[in-house]
């Protein structure tokens, strides 16, 4: 094994997702020398391509929370840049329904929690004006909120790497990262490619997604009771093919640490239903065919027309969690060496939804953190 680093940097950060994009270029546009490793062979393929595209609202998330407090500043930030960069995107809000009677009273909660996290232009609506919004959904009322919208993630994520390549940020594909070690001066980072390199950076910031916790336990001294067991949780989405019915995003009221099966739709007005979840051991895209009829019965229940349409499969993506099926809503977790004890080391664990609207608002808030 070599002992002598092939080169030197100022900042490491491991993973080319939308998060590891808008930290590599908050910090290179700060001023920083970056270098962004990605171990495929292009960035945005895991999960920041692999989700609902929605900028969330920020409704959901405990008060006070990572979640609430990036969403929210994160969906500001996001619709501003996507407007500046000209990243196609639309505020077309969202409905909550309420599909049985008694999850009326929820929607009233949606609209406390939303005020509690700053977001105060949520509005309970009858179910009359809903059949005027959204004809073909049926429900006993809902919930608008029209602050949410979807963006193009992969235009975003071209964008965020010009903005850190045009200011001279280095972006390393085909770079996995293997290990790390606190050597005088700094980390030093081994890849596993094949020249098995080794950089040594004075930080490094661990935007490794579903393999955030893995990387962060193969650094050399790390505190490993710091860090928490990863778990995964798959979704699907299924497509449906013709001209969109719907105008607005459309999610039922959410289950236990999910949003249910709801209806996005893509910049092209391509209708998707998703994701559902399920847990899972390892990472694996592989699609289900066999949850269809499932997926309709659930899509049924605020849209019945959907029993006499085409729906197809579509893709699979795994949300990066850190707390298991018993309690699955952990908050995000962004560590320094105060909790982990590796001078130099920024962990990002368990960045799940809502990350692709936290993402300039996550790299701002990294960027200023004492490692
Ligand atoms: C089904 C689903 C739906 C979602 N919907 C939404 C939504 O509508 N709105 C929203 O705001 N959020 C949503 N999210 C969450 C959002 O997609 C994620 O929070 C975000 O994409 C996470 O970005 P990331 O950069 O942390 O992870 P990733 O995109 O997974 O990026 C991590 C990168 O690290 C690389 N990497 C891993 N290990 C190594 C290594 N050892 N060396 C080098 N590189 C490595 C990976 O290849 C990958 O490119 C959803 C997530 C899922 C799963």
């Amino acid at each position: 094994m070599k002992t002598q680093h092939d080169f030197e940097c100022d900042v490491i950060v491991i993973g080319a997702g939308v998060i590891g994009l808008a930290v590599a270029r908050e910090l290179q546009l700060q001023g920083r020398e970056v270098i962004l490793l990605e171990k495929n062979d292009a960035f945005g393929m895991e999960t920041s391509s692999r989700n609902s595209e929605v900028i969330h609202a920020g409704i959901y998330y405990p008060a006070g929370s990572l979640k609430a407090l990036h969403c929210v500043q994160g969906k500001h930030l996001l619709y501003d840049y996507a407007k500046d960069r000209k990243i196609p995107h639309q505020q077309i809000g969202k409905l909550i329904v309420a599909t049985q009677e008694d999850e009326l009273s929820k929607l009233d909660h949606y609209i406390e929690a939303a005020r509690i996290n700053g977001v105060h232009d949520l509005k309970r609506i009858s179910q009359s004006e809903l059949k005027e919004l959204e004809p073909c959904v049926q429900a006993f009322g809902a919930v608008i909120s029209p602050s949410t919208g979807i963006i193009d993630s992969h235009a975003l994520m071209l964008s965020l790497l010009g903005d850190f390549e045009n200011a001279g940020g280095n972006f390393i594909a085909n770079s996995p990262v293997h290990s790390g070690r606190v050597v005088s001066g700094g980390i030093q980072i081994q890849l596993s490619d094949a020249d098995q390199s080794l950089i040594l950076a004075k930080t490094v910031i661990n935007a490794a997604g579903l393999n955030a916790c893995a990387v962060a336990r193969s650094i050399e001294g790390i505190k490993l009771d710091s860090i928490p067991q990863e778990y995964y949780a798959i979704g699907h989405y299924f497509t449906m093919s013709g001209q969109s019915p719907f105008k607005h995003l459309i999610y039922p009221v959410a289950g236990h640490g999910y949003l249910g099966v709801h209806v996005t739709l893509d910049m092209g007005g391509q209708v998707r239903f998703g994701p559902d979840i399920e847990w899972i051991d390892t990472v694996d895209y592989a699609f289900d065919e066999s949850r269809k009829q499932r997926f309709i019965e659930a899509v049924a229940r605020y849209y019945p027309e959907v029993t006499s349409k085409e729906v197809s499969p579509a893709y699979t993506g795994i949300r990066p969690k850190i707390s298991g099926p018993k309690d699955p809503s952990a908050d995000f977790l962004i560590q320094t060496a105060a909790q982990h004890g590796v001078p130099g080391l920024i962990n990002l664990l368990g960045m799940e939804s809502p990350g692709l609207t936290s993402c300039l608002s996550v790299a701002a808030f990294v960027a200023q953190l004492k490692p």
